[in-house]
């Protein structure tokens, strides 16, 4: 179907197209009853009752030739609707050429026209009905039309892609070979660089086999391949390369298309490039990914958000590649409005730096504290891994203490200065802009810090000499109490960072669901573990409740608490820092003090900065300020 206004050529164009494709040409205009021909010469628009015997009877022939041969048929079709009415008895999708041009250009056109019955006047209505199809191939009639003809031949042949991936790095590669795994057409892009000259070449060579899988170095090439409206997913790196990205693709996309940003980047820049997205009628989704390299080929854990029309239209093929949860239900969900989607994911991110460190505490006590092997620790976690402290980090830790250079441990040969990409730090940060306790992620995250410090550390090491130790009589107690404390250091670690999803979800009115978000990190993810399949049940059943009133939660930390806390003070006793075990306990006995210390702080901010104080004696919308010093005097 060629379309487009009157003037653009539709029956030039349509007729070179059937010689070239040796099929039938009809015009549009012959299937017009004779009133509409009288009505449009006398200078009369049509209304759409005069159109719809016109638009029944295209249809009807429309359904004839898709049975036959296929033919070309050249109409207006200015509007949605008579697009869907020509297509309605049609048994194969009718494939769509809108000729599209200036207006100067088509009145000069139709003024040059004589012997037709088209007033040039009515080229102002068709403007202003016409409705460009988003999924019609759009050509420019200012070319010579056997030229625009060789184009409409080209891509028809092309073959297209329902998605375009950008960034064939460690995490664009693996998703692409899942999006195509799942007989999802995909087309993928990397550019070609100094350096990085090879990239998509060598990828599509190694994987020559997979037929639904196109790619590129050529971004107008790429772009060219997707269908309308285009859904491109950026995995580059997070920051200014995505900003890069989108100024470069901007000049090929159109109303309608959708850019995902599946990489880290922060919620703040995505809520920002939604709304400048949004200024080119261009729809952006800040959607997390995690799952490392092997997740993304074999299924990660998805959270899209954004404007509800675009993830609505990219979550059926996020759906496909995600992992599964217990039901079989996929790991991925509409998180919500503007950068949630990567909002969660840097919680994510969060909580897992605190359960990472908190197995490195662990394996410290156990090594330093308990003097046991590698090999006897690896054992532990492995036995610990059998039940509700199941978690995959665990898993993968008792994997790594397994694996030995000759007869040393490889985790003995790793230099000990832990490095960070930002989502840690930044979900700190975060959680200070809302005002939300952070403890056992933001000391994660400077146990981080602290470990980058190594040379000092070393020099430290030697000014200070050995702590004096206090070894504990009972190993087997003592590794005992160490579980019962990593479960409830989990606990609080997981309820800090969900309270603060909570507290930012109603800050910016996303209303994230929080049973449904662990539901999503039940598989696939980093943090995927037994207690986050806990947490599904508990937040549907508490969807209101701070994590640490859920019953549940309790009675066990009510049981765990003591054991918490006396493991932290033995550790800290054997001169082995423990920030996040000791995070976790400090929230907890301050979460649970009627009374804090807070009104020593108001005192003092009181006498030096005259901040003023409340008084639990008098009405709380009260202020009030003493001049402590002369009180003093
Ligand atoms: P890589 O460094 O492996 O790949 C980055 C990709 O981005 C490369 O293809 C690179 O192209 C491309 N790129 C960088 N800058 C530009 C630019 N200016 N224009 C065009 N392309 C550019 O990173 P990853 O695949 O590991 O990570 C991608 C994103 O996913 C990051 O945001 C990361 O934080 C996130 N992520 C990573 C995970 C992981 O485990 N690795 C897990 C979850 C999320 P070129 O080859 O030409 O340099």
């Amino acid at each position: 179907m060629v379309l487009g206004v009157s003037g653009s050529g539709k029956s030039t164009v349509g007729t070179i197209l059937a010689e070239a494709l040796k099929i039938p040409f009809d015009d549009g205009d012959d299937f017009h009853p004779i009133e509409n021909k009288e009505k449009m010469a006398s200078g009369q628009p049509l209304n759409d009752q005069d159109r719809q015997p016109w638009l029944e009877s295209m249809a009807r022939h429309l359904a004839v030739q898709a049975k036959n041969r296929g033919g070309v048929l050249a109409c207006s079709a200015l509007k949605e609707i008579y697009r869907q009415t020509l297509g309605q008895y049609c048994h194969l999708p009718i494939q769509w050429v809108y000729l599209s041009g200036s207006r100067e250009l088509l009145e000069q056109r139709l003024s040059n026209r004589q012997g037709h019955f088209f007033k040039p006047e009515l080229l102002q209505t068709q403007l202003e009905t016409m409705e460009p199809p988003r999924y019609a191939y759009n050509v420019d009639i200012a070319k010579p039309p056997k030229t625009i003809v060789s184009e409409i031949i080209e891509n028809m042949n092309m073959k297209k892609s329902d998605l375009g991936l950008i960034g064939l790095g460690v995490m664009g590669k693996s998703l692409t070979l899942n999006l195509a795994h799942h007989d999802i057409n995909v087309s993928a892009y990397n550019r070609s660089v100094l350096g990085e000259e090879h990239v998509a070449k060598d990828f599509a060579s190694t994987n020559k086999h997979l037929t639904n899988l196109q790619v590129f170095d050529d971004l107008s090439s790429f772009v060219k391949t997707l269908i309308s409206p285009r859904k491109i997913m950026l995995m580059v790196n997070a920051g200014p390369a995505v900003d890069h990205v989108i100024q470069d693709l901007l000049p090929f996309l159109e109303e309608g298309d959708i850019m995902i940003d599946g990489g880290n980047s922060h919620y703040h820049d995505t809520t920002r490039r939604i709304d400048l997205l949004n200024q080119h009628s261009i729809h952006f989704v800040g959607c997390g990914v995690s799952g490392g390299e092997e997740g993304a080929l074999k299924g990660p854990s998805i959270m899209p958000g954004g404007d509800k029309e675009a993830v609505d239209a990219v979550l059926p093929y996020l759906k496909q590649i995600a992992a599964r949860d217990q039901q079989g239900k996929a790991c991925c969900t509409n998180i919500g409005l503007q950068g949630s989607g990567h909002f969660v994911k840097m919680v994510h991110n969060g909580i897992e730096y605190a359960e990472m460190q908190l197995i490195a505490e662990a394996y410290t006590v156990l090594r330093e504290g308990a003097g046991l092997s590698i090999d006897e620790i690896a054992v532990i976690f492995k036995e610990w891994n059998q039940g509700e402290l199941k978690s995959y980090l665990l898993e993968i830790t008792a994997d790594i203490l397994m694996v030995k250079e000759g007869d040393v441990h490889l985790v003995e040969l790793i230099y000990d200065a832990a490095q960070q990409k930002g989502t840690g730090g930044w979900s700190t940060t975060s959680a200070l802009e809302v005002g939300a306790p952070f403890g056992t992620i933001s000391e994660a995250v400077m146990a981080r810090c602290l470990s980058a410090l190594k040379a000092t550390r070393v020099e430290a090491s030697e000014h200070y000499g050995d702590y004096p130790k206090n070894p504990s009589e009972n190993t087997e107690t003592m590794i005992a109490e160490l579980k019962v404390a990593y479960h409830a250091a989990r606990v609080v670690n997981h309820a800090i960072g969900f309270e603060m999803i909570r507290t930012t979800s109603t800050e910016y009115r996303w209303d994230i669901n929080l049973s449904e978000l662990a539901r999503i990190w039940t598989n696939g993810c980093i943090i995927r573990s037994s207690l986050m399949e806990q947490l599904v049940q508990e937040y549907s059943d508490n969807p209101s409740k701070h994590t640490l009133l859920i019953d549940s939660f309790i009675h066990q930390l009510k049981g765990e608490r003591i054991t918490l806390a006396n493991t932290v003070a033995y550790s800290l006793q054997m001169g082995i820092a423990m920030p996040v075990f000791s995070a976790a306990i400090n929230y907890l006995h301050g979460f649970t003090s009627e009374q804090s210390s807070a009104h020593i702080i108001q005192a003092q901010r009181d006498y030096f900065g005259s901040h003023t104080y409340k008084r639990k004696d008098r009405s709380l919308e009260d202020v009030f300020h003493t001049d402590w010093q002369q009180i003093v005097e």
